[in-house]
């Protein structure tokens, strides 16, 4: 094996760079994974537009992939070269008062991992211990690659409980609003409206089995979901856009006594006028959510595994590693919905 790689690297916002880099070292309790196939997220964009508070200039960008254990630190048992795995970006440290609370989400010893969009990524033990599953035989790499941005989802989900029959709508049909939308499917959701500005997006969250879509540029979104649901709003409402008109629908379009669930987060200097009165005397419930717990990761890989959700239509086109600045840009053109980065594409 030679001792470079090929990755790319995040220098600022707006900046990325393919570059040839020595392979990571591992340590006793890690792995070595040649990675197979890295996808975009909105995390990555939102991060190349403006940085990110947990992502330190000059590391190795992305963190969703799946790939092929190449090594293995004398201490894991568990893994051995060669095996298929999936593992998750982040592990809680399991000791402090919000993971024995079960909300390692929160965890303040949290660590993170970056560097999917290279050949090679080393994964920390922590992440080795509790949040790296083997691939089993019956599933692709694409089948399970989307398992970090499921466990966001279904922790959400989690949060809202939704129940059989209620009425949801989507605002924002990106990947996220798109897992939501099978969640709420797959949970038993009613009347399912997807709103979104991109048709392209809007055609996906069809073909998923949305009840209606609603492209905000071209009308009232808020006022078309009150139409499709006899002037009511619906039972709850899931905002995927990580934008302050995001927020803002989603409030308006939950139904007296919905339930609201902000899951796009928004810029640290952003602020939204809120109709308290509105709030509060129609009893709307408020959700935020960030980031899964552990239990939030097991399940997305038991129901990716198990073949509940349809990843395939979320993934629009493959690119090599030279194309990851191509790949975000489409995606905030809204002409795709993820790109799976392929390393030995190029
Ligand atoms: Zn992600
Ligand atoms: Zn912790």
């Amino acid at each position: 094996m030679s001792q470079t790689m090929r990755g790319v690297v995040f220098l600022e916002p707006k900046k990325l760079e393919l570059r040839e880099l020595p392979i990571p070292q591992i340590g006793p309790d890690d792995l070595l994974v040649k990675v197979r196939l890295a996808t975009t997220c909105g995390t990555d964009l939102k991060t190349y537009n403006r940085g990110h508070h947990e992502i330190p200039k000059g590391f190795v960008f992305g963190h969703e992939l799946v790939g092929d254990v190449v090594d293995v630190g004398k201490n894991v048992n568990d893994f051995k070269s060669g095996m298929r795995v999936v593992p998750h970006n982040s592990a809680p440290c399991g000791k402090c008062y919000f993971c024995k609370h079960g909300q390692g989400n929160l965890c303040e010893s949290i660590i993170f991992n970056f560097g999917a969009y290279g050949e090679y990524i080393r994964i920390p033990g922590p992440i080795v211990d509790i949040n790296t599953f083997m691939i089993p035989e019956s599933c692709t790499y694409e089948d399970v690659a989307l398992l970090e941005p499921l466990s966001t989802v279904v922790h959400g989900q989690r949060l809202l409980k939704l129940e059989q029959g209620e009425s949801a709508a989507l605002i924002g049909t990106g990947p996220i609003g798109l897992l939501h939308l099978q969640m709420v499917l797959n949970g038993g959701a009613s009347n399912v409206i997807a709103v979104d500005i991109s048709d392209t997006r809007l055609k996906v969250a069809k073909e998923l089995g949305a009840t209606h879509t609603i492209n905000a540029r071209d009308v009232d979104a808020v006022e078309a979901i009150k139409d499709l649901t006899h002037g009511l709003g619906t039972d709850v409402s899931i905002e995927s856009t990580g934008t302050v008109a995001g927020w803002q629908s989603s409030l308006k379009a939950a139904r007296k006594g919905g339930r609201v669930l902000w899951f796009g987060g928004l810029k640290p200097d952003d602020r939204i006028d809120l109709e308290v009165h509105h709030i509060h005397y129609n009893e709307i419930t408020i959700f935020n959510t960030h980031h899964s717990a552990p239990l939030d990761v097991h399940i997305a890989f038991e129901l990716l595994t198990n073949g509940r959700m349809n990843t395939k239509s979320l993934i629009s086109m493959e690119m090599p590693l030279e194309k990851v600045e191509e790949a975000l840009l489409k995606m905030a053109a809204g002409e795709v919905v993820k790109v799976a980065i392929r390393p030995d594409l190029s």
